[in-house]
């Protein structure tokens, strides 16, 4: 298969990490016979930095024009006094919505090597936690009619969703929990909002067509309290954006590090764009400190969702379980036995461990 890769390095750590997930891609396409091409993308500060704006409609155009795209992260504090107009997260923005990607997968997964970072009990985690959150990503309050009273003293934002947005993300939810565990649980607020009383209606309709999976629903309050409680009951979450913004980084702080999670924005038929979920980590940037397996996992997804390679994306996650079951940790998930990690000379920078993955992918 011969396919494009639009790469975003970005800013901070961004660079680094997406060198080791594009050395992992390059491992994967030498192994399976692929090949794939790679185009360069400027974009957040190091665009504001070149043309004084975060993301140039051709650079867009770049992403637009491949089979799929891998972000690292935008922006930094070298950028926090900039025109909030030409700010680095709109590249972000703009990114989503020229890519018309509406959804955004974000799995919670623990890994079992790595329970010690998990702040919760043992017999609340058990041996381990994977749960698929599915994210309206382009509609509802963020993107509703907003306003502030000329004496400036009141302010609103809108939720407003239609039946085909919320439709596209609970069958979205449907698709996925039927290759998995046939949970769906909707989260919403359907006690006070009417667009949450929508979701139910719309989700309750498409269930029609997915008898096999158990549908349930819960108030947001109560989800954020679950997801700590008994965060083994979750198979599959799908929600609005607001509340999938909270509760995706909810369930990253219990599965541990920031440092290991992926995430896919995904649209009808065009090409997805895929990042881990942390940001720039500037105290760490150029160090060779920054764990580069969220971005390798992102690059998994992007072989999965963009181009049907599940045996390829089960290799990359293969590889980073040897690694880490190998004993190898970056700084961020070395944990409290970081001492013996180090004695044991398995404590390692960001280009060892992706070349690690590199090695278990080849072994
Ligand atoms: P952050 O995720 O960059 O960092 C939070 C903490 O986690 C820091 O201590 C950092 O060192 C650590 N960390 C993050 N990723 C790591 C990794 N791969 N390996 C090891 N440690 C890691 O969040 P922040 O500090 O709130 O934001 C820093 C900058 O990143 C800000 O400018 C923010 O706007 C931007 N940001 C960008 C994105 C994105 O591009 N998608 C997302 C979040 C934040």
């Amino acid at each position: 298969m011969e396919k494009t890769i639009a790469l975003i390095p970005g800013d901070g750590i961004g660079p680094d990490v997406v060198a080791e997930g594009v050395n992992v891609l390059n491992a994967v396409a030498k192994k399976y016979g692929h090949k794939f091409n790679y185009k360069n993308v400027i974009a957040g500060g190091a665009a504001i930095d070149k043309w004084g704006k975060p993301l140039p409609q051709d650079q867009l155009d770049i992403c637009l024009n491949s089979d799929a795209t891998l972000l690292g992260a935008v922006g930094g504090p070298k950028w926090d006094n900039v025109a909030p107009e030409i700010r680095p997260e709109k590249a972000l923005l703009g990114l989503r919505g020229g890519m018309k990607v509406y959804a955004n997968l974000r799995p919670a997964v623990m890994f079992k090597q790595l329970k010690d970072a998990c702040p919760l009990k043992d017999e609340i985690v058990g041996e381990g936690l994977d749960i698929l959150i599915v994210r309206e990503l382009t509609g509802g309050i963020y993107f509703g009619d907003r306003g502030t009273s000329a004496d400036g003293k009141t302010a609103w934002d809108t939720e407003k969703y239609s039946w085909e947005e919320i439709e596209r993300i609970v069958r979205m939810g449907f698709e996925f929990a039927m290759n998995r565990q046939k949970k769906l649980c909707v989260i919403d607020k359907a006690n006070i909002l009417n667009s949450s009383r929508l979701w139910r209606k719309v989700a309750e309709t498409v269930h029609a067509e997915f008898p096999e999976v158990e549908l349930s629903f819960l108030y947001i309050d109560n989800a954020a309290m679950q997801l700590v409680r008994n965060p083994r009951q979750f198979d599959v979450i799908a929600t609005s954006n607001m509340f999938g913004d909270i509760l995706s980084d909810e369930a990253s702080q219990i599965t541990g590090s920031i440092g290991m999670l992926a995430s896919a924005s995904l649209g009808v038929g065009g090409p997805g764009l895929y990042e881990p979920i942390h940001g720039t980590a500037p105290d760490i940037a150029g160090k060779d400190l920054a764990n580069p397996l969220a971005t390798i996992l992102s690059a998994a997804m992007l072989l999965r969702y963009s181009f049907g390679l599940e045996t390829e994306a089960k290799a990359i996650e293969n590889a980073v379980n040897s690694v880490l079951d190998a004993g190898y940790r970056t700084g961020d998930i070395a944990g409290s036995e970081r001492e013996a990690v180090k004695a044991a000379g398995k404590l390692v920078g960001t280009k060892k461990m992706g070349q690690l993955v590199v090695d278990f992918i080849n072994a």
